[in-house]
Formats: structure tokens, C-alpha cells, sequence
């Protein structure tokens, strides 16, 4: 089966948050199943700087209203396998992958999404699926549907658009939509403030929608998170569906890690205790081992519900300081620059206790996964949420709201010993600082939290299980009709 991967991030070329790495291990995933995935990316600036060898593999204009672009396509074969990069002036190799000015970013990836279907129809491969991802590459999938039925290479190409995250919908794509002559949206059940935006351009025209966990994909049928897309989503019935993300095995591996100074597995844990203590020792905290480390690796976005920690925190020195409840926190992140100002206070507040990163650090994240005692994760929503699968694969015990697919994944229960890690229900500063509390009882006890621990990293969370779902998904749209 071919399947055409679209995303602007995928790993190990570029990867801004979690949607590089999905794009960069399930394809390669598919592959197992003998699919043939071939992955198409914008020619990033920070892609070109890398002076991989890439093939000149032809060119073409784009043509809009007597405007045309110059579109170069680049190949480069990685592992075995096809990448494609698209290069033309719109992609704005100058730019970040996500730039501040939302209007160019809809302009620079709607064309990046209709270069790659011209693209894909004048290559000879037929394409089984066309797989595109959030609001960047839905435009693809609107076209598609709009000009199949005069496209012949195309007349039994299906599509897929996974929902990486819902509210970020992109801008008002209508404008594009007039320069290459494509109609507008006459899906009346999406709310017409943002019916021709293109993420909803791409949920209209989608033959599945795939939200990243099968959480979310019931979460996004309600108002609470259907971002007003609900009535729409609900009408459209199994075409909405939810596969869990994985977790690449290889680049998380704490019995391999290169970023780590000692390595481990199962077991030899106890080792982690070294990891911790350099750890402490860099960030200049003290060498504690009864202190339960706390780590939070995250975007800074209301999203990641990070404000609710700084109240939790000043609660918590008003609890007496027992044994078992030392606490230290490191924080690595970038984003918003108020949230920024509220962690950073707290390292004003705690000089002792806590220490405060604010950039992407890829090498101090891995370090963090491999020291931490517990992770948190206090998000609003969270599709599907990769940092808890992370941190349990390397014995960083999560604490997270019940949401997404945070609950797909987390099991706090103590029946048949099941448990490997902690949730909260209300997105308070109050439930975050109870469950907190609650798990410092367990910290205490060594033999119960290594058994936590255990439980964690020995869960299944490569992607062999979410590629094999998205295989069958596939076969089974190839044999629906179009339409259907
Ligand atoms: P999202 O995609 O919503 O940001 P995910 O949990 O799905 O959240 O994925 C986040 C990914 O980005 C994880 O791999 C995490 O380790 C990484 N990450 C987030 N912030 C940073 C940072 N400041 N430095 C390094 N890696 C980060």
C-alpha cells in the first residue's frame, strides 16, 4: 500500500514539539507492515543548514490566478526510505517552523499543501493514502477531495487527517482557497467563523479523522473540547476514530541513550540514582536523595495547565516538611512569555528548591527523564500527550490530568498492583497539590515505588501498536468507495 505522510516537522530532520516525532517514527513504523510511506516535508532553513544529500527531483509551477511559483522537489533517501522536500520561495526557509504571524504561516503551509498534491499526481506512484497532519497539511486534503473526481491518478486515493491537537485550526484560508480556484466550504454543521479555516477545510473533506488517542476522540464529540466542532464531528460517526501515538524506541531508550551519563534498564535501576545526582550537582541543588525530584518538560501554553503549579507550590510550604517530603523541581521549557514569568518567579521564591530552563534543550530533557522521580503534566487537554510515555519508559513516574490520552495511558489504581503512575481529576491548583501529597506517601515506601516504576517501563508504548491500527484503518478505507 503507498501512503503519502504529510507534516512541517518530522525528526530527525526538524522537530519543534510532539507532532516530530510522531511524523518521524510512524512512518518508519508503517514501513513494517510493508507499507510504502514516503514522508513530504517544506524544505525548512534549519533542514537545508544540516547539508544532507539531497536530490534534485524535478520542478514545477504552482500557477495561481496568472501567479506562478517555482516549486523544486528534493529526495533524499533515509534508512531505505523516500523524504521529499519541498522548496519554493512561499515556504519561507527565513522563517521558524511556527512563526508568530499566523496569517503567513496559513499561507506558507496551504501552499506547501497543494504543492505536494500537484506534486504527488505528476509522480509516477500511485497513492493509496493520502495521511496528512493538523491544520498545516489539511488544505491537501480538501483539495483532494475537491478535484478527485477530475483527477484520474486520484479517483481512489483516501484520506486521512490526524488531529494532533483541535483548537489550533489555523487561519482563514479563504483567500486561497480563490486563488486556485477551489470552492468554499458548504459544511453548515462547522460554524461559519471558521468554516474555511483550514483545519475544519480539512475535517469536512477527510475520509477518517484520526484524533491521537481514543480519549480525545470521544473528548472532541462535547463542547468542552470540540472547540465548536462538535455537532460537525459527531454527525460524522466512525469516521472519527482515535489511535494512541507511541513513543520512538530507539531514540527513547534509556539502555542507549547518549545524552545520559549512566545507563539502565529494568534491571539495573538502581543506577537511575547516579543520573540524579549529576543532575542535582549541574543544576547546582542540593545532592538529596530523600528529596522527591520533580521534573516538568513542556510547552509553555495555557494548554499545558503549568499555571497551576506556582499555587500549589506556595501551598506547599505550608506543609510541615516530613522526611519523605522533600521536594525539588526542575523545569524545562519555552513559550509563552507570561507563563514563563510566573516559573521563573518560582525559582526567585525556592533558590534552594527549584531550578528553571526556558529553551529547548533536547539534551537536558533526556536528562531529566532519566533522573527525575516524577514527571508532571498538569494539562487542560491533552490529545494525546508523549512526554508521560517518555518519562515511564525511563522510571520518571507520571502525575497527570485525567484527560486525552493521559488517561489512555496512565493507570493509577492500586488493584493488582497495576499502578504507574498518579491522576487528578479537576484542573485546580488544590486537586494538583493534593495528588502531590498523596504521591509523596508513596515515595516513602521504596519497594512500592519501584514496583511503579516497573510498571511503567515495562508498558507497551513503541509504535508497532498504533502503526498496526493505522494500517488496518488504511486497508479498510481502500475498500470503502469514495464518498463512502
Ligand atoms: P506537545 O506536542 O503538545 O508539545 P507532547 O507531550 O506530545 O506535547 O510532546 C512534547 C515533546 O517535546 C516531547 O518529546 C518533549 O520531550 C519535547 N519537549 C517539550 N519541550 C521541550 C524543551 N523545552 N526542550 C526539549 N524537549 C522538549
Amino acid at each position: 500500500m503507498n501512503v503519502a505522510f504529510l507534516a512541517v516537522e518530522a525528526e530527525p530532520f526538524i522537530k519543534v514539539g510532539g507532532l516530530g516525532d510522531v511524523a518521524g517514527s510512524l512512518p518508519p513504523a508503517l514501513r513494517n507492515f510493508s507499507d510504502d510511506v514516503r514522508l513530504i516535508l517544506p524544505l525548512h532553513g534549519a533542514i537545508r543548514e544540516q547539508g544532507l544529500l539531497l536530490n534534485d527531483a524535478g520542478s514545477f509551477p504552482l500557477v495561481h490566478k496568472g501567479i506562478s511559483e517555482n516549486v523544486r522537489i528534493f529526495s533524499y533517501n533515509h534508512r531505505g526510505a523516500m523524504v521529499y522536500f519541498i522548496d519554493s520561495p512561499f515556504i519561507r526557509a527565513d522563517l521558524p517552523v511556527y512563526s508568530r504571524d499566523d496569517v503567513e504561516d496559513g499561507w506558507r503551509y496551504g501552499l506547501f499543501s497543494l504543492a505536494a498534491l500537484t506534486f504527488l499526481q505528476k509522480l509516477d506512484w500511485h497513492v493509496d493514502i493520502l495521511h496528512a497532519n493538523d491544520w498545516h497539511t489539511s488544505l491537501a486534503v480538501y483539495a483532494l477531495a475537491k478535484t478527485r473526481h477530475a483527477i484520474p491518478v486520484f479517483s481512489q486515493t483516501k484520506s486521512v487527517l490526524s488531529v494532533h491537537n483541535l483548537p489550533y485550526s489555523g487561519s482563514d484560508a479563504s483567500y486561497i482557497l480563490e486563488e486556485f480556484d477551489l470552492p468554499k466550504s458548504d459544511q453548515l454543521l462547522i460554524p461559519e467563523w471558521s468554516r474555511n479555516a483550514h483545519l475544519p477545510l480539512g475535517l469536512a473533506a477527510a475520509d477518517q479523522i484520526v484524533a491521537v488517542s481514543p480519549t480525545y476522540a470521544r473528548e472532541i464529540l462535547t463542547s468542552e473540547f470540540g472547540s465548536g466542532y462538535e455537532r460537525f464531528l459527531r454527525s460524522r460517526g466512525s469516521s472519527v476514530s482515535g489511535i494512541l501515538n507511541g513513543i520512538n524506541y530507539e531514540s527513547w531508550d534509556p539502555s542507549n541513550d547518549p545524552y545520559i551519563l549512566n545507563r539502565y534498564d529494568l534491571h539495573t535501576l538502581d543506577i537511575r540514582k547516579q543520573n540524579r545526582d549529576a543532575l542535582q550537582r549541574s543544576l547546582g541543588l542540593a545532592v538529596d536523595p530523600d528529596a522527591m525530584l520533580i521534573g516538568l518538560i513542556s510547552r509553555m501554553d495555557y494548554q499545558k495547565g503549568i499555571d497551576l503549579l506556582p499555587e500549589a507550590l506556595y501551598q506547599m510550604l505550608m506543609i510541615p516538611d516530613q522526611p519523605a517530603f522533600h521536594w525539588q523541581l526542575v523545569v524545562l521549557g519555552t513559550g509563552d512569555q507570561k507563563i514563563e514569568r510566573e516559573i521563573s518567579q518560582l525559582e526567585q521564591d525556592f533558590p534552594s528548591k527549584v531550578r528553571v530552563s526556558l529553551r529547548f534543550d533536547q539534551r537536558l530533557s533526556h536528562q531529566i527523564y532519566a533522573s527525575a522521580d516524577l514527571l508532571l503534566i498538569p494539562s487542560r487537554y491533552e490529545p494525546c500527550g508523549l512526554t508521560q510515555m517518555i518519562g515511564m519508559r525511563y522510571g520518571c513516574v507520571p502525575l497527570a490530568r485525567a484527560t486525552g490520552g493521559l488517561l489512555d495511558t496512565i493507570c493509577d489504581d492500586d488493584a493488582g498492583d497495576q499502578r504507574n503512575g498518579f491522576l487528578f481529576r479537576e484542573a485546580t491548583s488544590e486537586a494538583l497539590l493534593e495528588t502531590i501529597i498523596r504521591v509523596s506517601k508513596y515515595f516513602g515506601r521504596k519497594k512500592i515505588w519501584k514496583n511503579i516504576q516497573h510498571n511503567g517501563m515495562q508498558a507497551n508504548f513503541s509504535w508497532d501498536v498504533s502503526a498496526g491500527q493505522y494500517h488496518q484503518l488504511f486497508m479498510e478505507l481502500i475498500e470503502r468507495k469514495v464518498g463512502n
